[in-house]
Parts: structure tokens; C-alpha cells; sequence
């Protein structure tokens, strides 16, 4: 059989169905389960995804069949509808639309309208009895046929309009008349031709082909390219192409369009929330030129009456049907509407898009109503929204100084320098700057700048406008409809009701959970998890296998820690401890220090300092087991760089200062990354992990003797690459160990163990594993040295890797599954083969990065450990790695 290139729906019948979203994209599919489950849905069908795979495949021509198909369809709509395309009396009129099968907000461009010409527009007039409707309907057309098909800027017919609007003092579009319309019609037309050279195609095949081709020529555009790319969306998957009889909302008084949400997609609330306006055509309501009105009383100010109030049959029929459409996709919804002439249509409807916050309400409530369990609720919050909830807010203490309001468009709260354009905001987040992008609207065009910046704030726009939905998508903080500021684009400045200026460069401070824009930077509060957040963790809990510790240098991160949930320290490094004000000089004096007398002497005065940390950590962990990093920095680190400070330490240490330079110029390494530090500093001077490990036995046994806590530190080794030196020291470390046990008269059930962080240890982990009582696979070391990459050089060009897709991610962001993580598999592999109840973990940035934690958990590793903040995060995933287990 032939390969059907096209699905129609209509009528109450669909040949696709919701379950086809790869072949019909997103919209495509939807729009065909809507007919098929009786709501009102204009007749049209889908070309699809396929169609644009072989597009592409073959040289930019269409498949063989896909013209007759077309025309078969369009019959079947014509029919449907009773109206024939490009007739002159009865002309039928379609939209085109894409949809790919991921929905990309803004992506690809609609053309309503279509089928309109000089004949056409007569019978649109005889058959309405409104021609003013009618040459606005055409006008429309002209102007986006000739941008998104013809590839004219938008911006030149747009100039027209506003020129002519001008000439004849009118504010609205709405003050236009019929022989305007017409007037521009004709002008639109001619410009057409002057700029390309042909003029506007009348012939309406011309026309939806034209369409056609420009939906899938849009598939490989710049902008599209870009939101695939920062969204992980595969270029082969395609988009399909919608074509839709068009219903119209803007022929009087008795018309509206709008978009809604079945719940509030900024606080997750159960209210059927959404905006509209009378009389408008598509994407006003979005495109931020009049100000929609809300859809019900519960929304609004009370000044602008709602649909609820306009429209109370459509708003009834509109409600039933949201809940319909809730209960059929078990999810909140995001719908855009038409009302022709009081009847309701239905023109899309999508899983809606939300915030974290939302989101995390949303599936818990959900499991509240008996729509999804909570196996699906787990599923359906993304460790990237938590990771949103865990950003901090504005510290309700703080002292503010408010210069303007507008609307809550995406929460969360952040500072940073004014910026007006988007290529801005990229070059100034490149150079790690924190940036605020403001505009009087956003497009498409500015994605990249608002993933550069930390918050959007616009003039202009509403709850659903462009940067609204981006925004949130993106989980960045956004402000919009700040009518409140006056931008001067060629000033690069903005002023506020109060009078004052803002520069490009100022800081101010966004709160997108109220709409509020504050000057200066306003201090913020760190998150809790409390109320659904608290709920859906214990759910996601009872689904993961994979721990999850922390990674925690001080009692402080440790508590911050245990809050979210860690289950233990997986990484306690001391180094941090030796950098205290008080003991660098201590430090200082070991490490310069010309034999182990010296030395011993230096570290006698340190170790009742570490063996405060470890108390100090060990009691906040209680019960919860806690590794210990030894000592890992080249020691060069601990020294004073400039000669004023090199100065000052020779004063002290009453040695010459000359003497002191020579000493800091010899420990000066080449490659300090792999050169005198880790275990090997514990090979040359056995006295430093000696002084670590009696403060960190000492403390245990203290608590244990105190406070009765069944203390388990685990005394990890860094950077071993032979079994030998893991031998060597760990001797050491017993014989330190079991002294202060037998001292304090306590037994301490302490583990050695090691971090796998070399190649050559993951290789012979076998051998290591006999002296090894566990394995924390140290990924970042690891990564630099399976890849021989140092991470403090890679910023020069590790990013071009990215770009040129020669990497898919950067691996010290998502741990290298292919390379490391063979390394990490066979390295537990191995060691297990030797002791197999070897507890085995991660720490390193990975193991707070979604990915790397269902990589371990797919790997078989105990537990992953990750900053404090991240901690939730890689419970989530651990849950979700489980749950796909399952399927
Ligand atoms: P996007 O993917 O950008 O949302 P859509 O294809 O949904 O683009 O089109 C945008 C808007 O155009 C819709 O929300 C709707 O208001 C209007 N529209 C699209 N098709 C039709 C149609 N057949 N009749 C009336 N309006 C339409
Ligand atoms: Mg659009
Ligand atoms: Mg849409």
C-alpha cells in the first residue's frame, strides 16, 4: 500500500488520534482527538511528519502521492463545509499551521486566511455583508503570506499600516474602514511587488502550497534550530503541516478569540484561567497590541468586563469543555479558542506549559482528584522545575525600593544589570555577568538573550504573551505588561512614574511571583520544602533505590543538607578547613617547614581545629554515615602568591624572606592537576593524613562517648592510581585509628576506602578493591583525566566542541556515559568481583545532574552525592531512573 501522507479530521471522525503525536505532531494529533471526541473543531487534515522527513531526504521535493492527497482532503473539507476553495461566490478559507511533536512556542509561523484574492474577497463580502470585515480579513493575509511565505521583513507592511493610521490621526485598527482596508490592500500589494520583484500570488493553489512549503522550510530556520538545540529536540523528528477551515472571530461584536489554561499555570491553582478579546483575530490576544480582557470574574481587576460576563452561553460551553479536556488528557490543558458569531470552536489544545511551582501543584492535586496516581505524579514534575522551586525568592524583610509594577509572569526573583537588547544579554552573561533583558516586547528573535539573562521584563504583553510563555518554560523569572516604564531604545535608558532614569548597566530586581521591579540588587531567602513540595518527596522516595548523600565541608551545608533529605556526606573535604584565617598560618608554617619535626609541630596546632570541624559535622549527621576526603590540593595552593604577603609570613615565621621565596618558587608545579597532591602528598608527608585521621577518629569517639551516636566515618583516600599507595596509607591510617580507639577505649566502626579518580584505578579495581573498603568515583577529576582535559583551560574551547555538536553536552555538566561511565561501570564491576558488598557512589557535580544520576542508578551504584541544593533533585531523578526501570 501507498504511504498516507495525510490525516484528515472533521465532522466528529478522525483519521489520527492523540496517540499519533511523532506523525501528526502535537497539534495535529490533538486537533484530531478533539473531533473524534465530539468537541466543535473546524474541518481540516494533517500533512505529516513524514512528509517533512522526506522532504528534506530528497532534495527539498515532496513525496510522490502528497498533491493527489492534498486534493482529495481538501475536498473532504469543501464538502464538509460547503464552500469550494478559491470560488468566487463561496470561497472556502484555510489557515495553515505547523506542529511539530514537541509544541515550540513562537517557532513556526501561521497564515490565516488563505484563499483570499481580488474574486475571493467579493464572495467573502456577498456571503458575510461585511466588507469591512472582509478587507480586514484580507489585509491580514497579505501581510503575513508576504512575511512568514513571500519573506518579506515583517516590519515593512507593518509600516505601511502604522504610516497610513498616522496620516489619518487613528489609534486602532479598530478605526480603520472598509475603504481603508481596501486602500491598503492595494498598497500592501503593490510594495509586495516593488520589494521582490513578482507580485502576490492570486491563484489560491499558488497560495497554499506556498504554505505549505514555507511551514516545512521553517523546520530548518535559525530560530527553530536554536529552540531545538536548547531544548534537546532531534532535527530528524520533523514537523507536520495543518490545514484548517478557518472560523473567524473578528466579524462583530458576537466574535472573540482567546487562549486559556484549565488551571493556573503560574501558582497551579484549579481555576480555569485565560484572556480574550472581542472581535480580534488570531494571535492578537498574544501579540500584546490591544490589552485581552479575563476570561472569568475570578481574574482581573474588575476593569475590563470578563467573557464571563460578554459571552456568559460561549463561557459556559468553554468551561464543560476544559473539563472534558482535562479529564480525557489528565492534564492542564492550554487552549486557543474562536467564537464565530456566538458558536464556540475549539483551535488547539496542548499539554499547557507551567511553572515549577504549577507543576508540582498540579500532580499533587491531581492525585488529589483521582487523575493520575502518584506513581505518574512523580513522573510528571522534572528534576529541572525542582531545581527552579530550590532558587531563592526576595527576602520579604528586606527593605525595597519599588519603582514600577507589572504583571506576575513567571515567578522567582532575580538582580542583575539592564540590558535592552538580546545579543547583550549574550555577551555580557558570556562574561558572567548578571543581566535583566528588557524590552517593550519579546519575539522569537530573542530567545537567546533570555536564556542569557537572569530575568525579562517587558512593557508590554500579557499573562499569555511571548515572553510570558517562554519565560516560564524556561523557568526564568519574567515580568510583563510593565505599562509602569517608558522605554527610550536609542537613550538605552527607561524611566519610572516617580521620574527617575535607569540606565543600561543599572541593577534592578525583578519578583515575578508579584510583578514588582525593585532598583538595586534586594536580598533574597533560600527555599524550604515544605506543604506539596514535602508530599511529593516522600512519594518519590518511596520509589528510588539509589541513596543520595551530599556533598558538605561544614556543619552549615551539612544542615542545609539533611533538610532536603541527604542521607549521609558523601564528600567532606577538608582542604576548605586548612583556609580559615586562623590556620593558614599554621598551614603555612607546615608546609614550609624543613623537616617532619617541623612539620609535626605546625599540624599539633591544627589538629584540635579539624577535630572541631569534624565534630561539628559529625553531630549535625548523627547517625548518617559521612566520607572524608584527606588532604588532595597540591600545597602550593596554601601558599602567598604577591611579595607583600610572602613578606608578612617571613615576619612571622622569623625566617628571611628571600629563604621564604625560594621555598614557595620550589613547590611551584608545572601541572599541579597531576602533579604533588592527593594520596601522594600523604606518601611524602605521612604526618599530615596522620594529624587528619587521629582529629577525625578523636572527634567520633568523643561523640559516640557523649552523645551515644552511632558514629560510621568512612576515611577516603584521594587520588590513588596503584593498589600500592592505597597499602601503604591505609596502614598508616589503621594503625592512627585503632590507637585513638583503644585510648578512648571505643570501638568505631570506620571504613578506608578510596576515590576512584585515575584511569589506572578504575582499571585495576580488583586490586584496589582488596585494600579498598569503598569506592566514591571522584567524576570530575575523572572526567579531566579519561578525556586528558584540564577543566581550568577547557573554557577556551570546550564550548565550540558544544557548539559544533562534536560533544552532545559539556561532560563536566553530564557525566560522559560513553567514556567515563565505562569507567565507572567497570570500575564497580571489578571491585564488586572482589568484595561485593563494596558500597560504591559518586560525588562531583554529576551526581546532582539528572542524566549522571540515572546513569548510576541504571549502574547498579549505592548512592549518588551532589551539593546541598541539588539534593532533591537527584531524588527525583533516582525516583523517575526507577520508575522507567518498570516499563
Ligand atoms: P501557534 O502554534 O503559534 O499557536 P497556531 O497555528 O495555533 O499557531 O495559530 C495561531 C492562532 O491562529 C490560533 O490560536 C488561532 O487563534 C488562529 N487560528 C489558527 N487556525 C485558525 C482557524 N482555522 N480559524 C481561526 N483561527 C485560526
Ligand atoms: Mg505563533
Ligand atoms: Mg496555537
Amino acid at each position: 500500500m501507498a504511504q498516507k501522507w495525510v490525516y484528515f479530521f472533521g465532522d466528529g471522525k478522525a483519521e489520527g488520534g492523540g496517540k499519533m503525536k511523532e506523525l501528526l505532531g502535537g497539534k495535529g494529533a490533538n486537533l484530531a482527538e478533539m473531533t473524534a471526541i465530539g468537541l466543535p473543531v473546524p474541518p481540516g487534515f494533517t500533512l505529516t511528519t513524514e512528509v517533512c522527513t522526506a522532504f528534506y531526504a530528497n532534495d527539498r521535493q515532496y513525496p510522490d502521492g502528497l498533491t493527489e492527497a492534498v486534493a482529495e482532503n481538501l475536498r473532504r473539507v469543501e464538502e464538509l463545509m460547503g464552500r469550494r476553495f478559491g470560488d468566487a461566490d463561496n470561497p472556502l478559507l484555510v489557515s495553515v499551521r505547523s506542529g511539530a511533536r514537541a509544541s515550540m512556542p513562537g517557532m513556526m509561523d501561521t497564515v490565516l486566511n488563505l484563499g483570499l484574492n481580488d474574486r475571493t474577497v467579493q464572495g467573502l463580502i456577498a456571503e458575510s455583508g461585511d466588507a469591512r470585515f472582509a478587507y480586514d480579513a484580507y489585509r491580514r493575509f497579505i501581510q503575513m503570506y508576504g512575511n512568514v511565505v513571500m519573506g518579506m521583513h515583517g516590519e515593512v507592511l507593518g509600516d505601511i499600516l502604522d504610516g497610513y493610521k498616522e496620516d489619518r490621526g487613528y489609534k486602532l485598527d479598530t478605526e480603520l474602514t472598509t475603504d481603508d482596508l481596501k486602500q491598503l490592500v492595494g498598497l500592501f500589494k503593490s510594495k509586495v511587488h516593488e520589494e521582490l520583484g513578482h507580485p502576490f500570488p492570486e491563484d489560491p493553489q499558488e497560495q497554499l502550497w506556498g504554505a505549505i512549503g514555507a511551514v516545512f522550510g521553517s523546520w530548518m530556520n535559525h530560530r527553530a534550530i536554536t529552540y531545538r538545540k536548547l531544548n534537546s529536540i532531534p532535527a530528524e523528528w520533523g514537523t507536520a503541516v495543518n490545514v484548517q477551515s478557518m472560523v473567524f472571530g473578528n466579524m462583530g461584536d458576537d466574535c472573540a478569540t482567546g487562549v486559556a489554561f484549565t488551571r493556573n499555570p503560574s501558582t497551579g491553582e484549579k481555576i480555569f484561567f485565560g484572556e480574550f478579546l472581542v472581535n480580534a483575530q488570531g494571535e492578537d490576544v498574544v501579540a500584546g497590541i490591544r490589552t485581552p480582557q479575563p476570561i472569568n470574574k475570578a481574574q482581573g481587576d474588575g476593569s475590563l468586563p470578563s467573557m464571563e460576563e460578554v459571552l456568559p452561553e460561549c463561557y459556559a460551553q468553554l468551561m464543560q469543555i476544559q473539563e472534558i479536556l482535562e479529564k480525557h488528557y489528565h492534564d492542564m490543558q492550554d487552549i486557543e479558542f474562536t467564537i464565530e458569531k456566538h458558536k464556540l470552536y475549539m483551535l488547539q489544545t496542548r499539554n499547557g506549559k507551567r511553572t515549577a511551582r504549577a507543576a508540582l501543584k498540579v500532580a499533587v492535586d491531581m492525585v488529589d482528584e483521582g487523575l493520575i496516581d502518584q506513581e505518574e505524579a512523580v513522573m510528571r514534575v522534572t528534576p529541572q522545575q525542582l531545581d527552579q522551586l530550590l532558587h531563592p525568592s526576595i527576602d520579604p524583610k528586606a527593605a525595597k525600593d519599588f519603582i514600577a509594577r507589572g504583571l506576575p509572569a513567571s515567578p522567582g526573583a532575580a538582580s542583575g544589570s539592564i540590558v535592552f537588547t538580546a545579543e547583550e544579554a549574550e555577551e555580557l552573561a558570556k562574561a558572567k555577568l548578571k543581566v535583566i533583558l528588557v524590552r517593550v516586547e519579546t519575539s522569537p528573535e530573542d530567545i537567546h538573550g533570555m536564556h542569557a539573562a537572569q530575568g525579562i521584563l517587558t512593557a508590554r504583553g500579557g499573562m499569555t504573551s511571548h515572553a510570558a510563555v517562554v519565560a516560564r518554560g524556561m523557568g526564568k523569572c519574567c515580568v510583563t505588561g510593565c505599562g509602569d516604564i517608558r522605554i527610550d531604545r536609542q537613550a538605552e535608558t527607561f524611566t519610572v512614574p516617580d521620574g527617575r532614569t535607569f540606565r543600561k548597566g543599572d541593577v534592578i530586581t525583578l519578583d515575578g511571583s508579584t510583578g514588582e521591579v525593585m532598583a538595586g540588587a534586594v536580598p533574597m531567602v533560600q527555599p524550604a520544602m515544605t506543604g506539596d513540595f514535602a508530599r511529593l518527596m516522600t512519594w518519590v522516595d518511596d520509589y528510588r533505590r539509589l541513596k543520595v548523600r551530599t556533598n558538605a565541608d561544614t556543619p552549615q551545608d551539612a544542615a542545609v543538607a539533611r533538610r532536603f533529605g541527604a542521607e549521609g556526606i558523601g564528600l567532606c573535604r577538608t582542604e576548605h578547613m586548612f583556609f580559615e584565617a586562623e590556620r593558614i598560618m599554621a598551614v603555612r608554617e607546615m608546609i614550609l617547614a624543613d623537616d617532619s619535626y617541623g612539620r609535626e609541630k605546625a599540624l599539633a596546632k591544627i589538629l584540635p581545629m579539624q577535630k572541631g570541624d569534624f565534630k561539628g559535622i559529625f553531630s549535625e549527621m548523627k547517625d548518617l554515615p559521612v566520607t572524608i576526603r584527606l588532604l588532595d590540593p597540591p600545597l602550593h595552593e596554601f601558599l602567598p602568591q604577591d611579595d607583600a604577603e610572602i613578606a608578612e609570613l617571613a615576619a612571622t615565621m622569623k625566617v628571611p624572606e628571600q629563604v621564604l621565596k625560594a621555598k614557595v618558587a620550589a613547590l611551584e608545579e608545572v601541572n599541579p592537576m597531576l602533579g604533588h597532591r592527593g594520596c601522594r602528598l600523604g606518601v611524602s608527608f605521612p604526618e599530615i593524613y596522620d594529624m587528619q585521621v587521629r582529629a577525625i577518629m578523636e572527634a567520633a569517639c568523643e561523640l559516640i562517648k557523649e552523645d551515644g551516636f552511632d558514629i560510621v566515618p568512612e576515611i577516603m583516600i584521594p587520588l590513588v592510581g596503584h593498589v600500592n599507595e592505597l597499602t601503604l596509607l591505609k596502614q598508616n591510617a589503621t594503625r592512627i585509628a585503632d590507637a585513638v580507639c583503644s585510648r578512648y577505649g571505643v570501638e568505631v566502626d570506620y571504613l578506608i576506602g578510596t576515590m576512584i579518580e585515575l584511569p589506572r584505578a578504575a582499571l585495576t579495581a580488583d586490586q584496589i578493591a582488596q585494600e579498598a573498603e569503598f569506592f566514591s568515583f571522584g567524576t570530575n577529576d575523572l572526567t579531566q583525566t579519561t578525556f586528558g582535559l584540564s577543566r581550568d583551560d577547557a573554557g577556551k574551547f570546550l564550548p565550540f566542541y558544544v557548539e559544533k555538536e562534536l560533544l552532545p553536552v559539556d561532560p563536566f555538566v553530564a557525566l560522559d556515559q560513553d567514556g567515563v561511565g565505562q569507567l565507572v561501570r567497570m570500575g564497580t564491576e571489578k571491585g564488586r568481583s572482589v568484595r561485593p558488598k563494596l558500597k560504591v557512589g559518586i560525588c562531583g557535580e554529576h551526581g546532582g545532574e539528572p542524566s549522571s544520576v540515572a546513569f548510576c542508578h541504571r549502574i547498579g551504584l549505592d548512592y549518588v552525592s551532589c551539593s546541598p541544593y541539588r539534593v532533591p533533585i537527584a531524588r527525583l531523578a533516582a525516583a523517575q531512573a526507577a520508575l522507567a526501570d518498570d516499563c
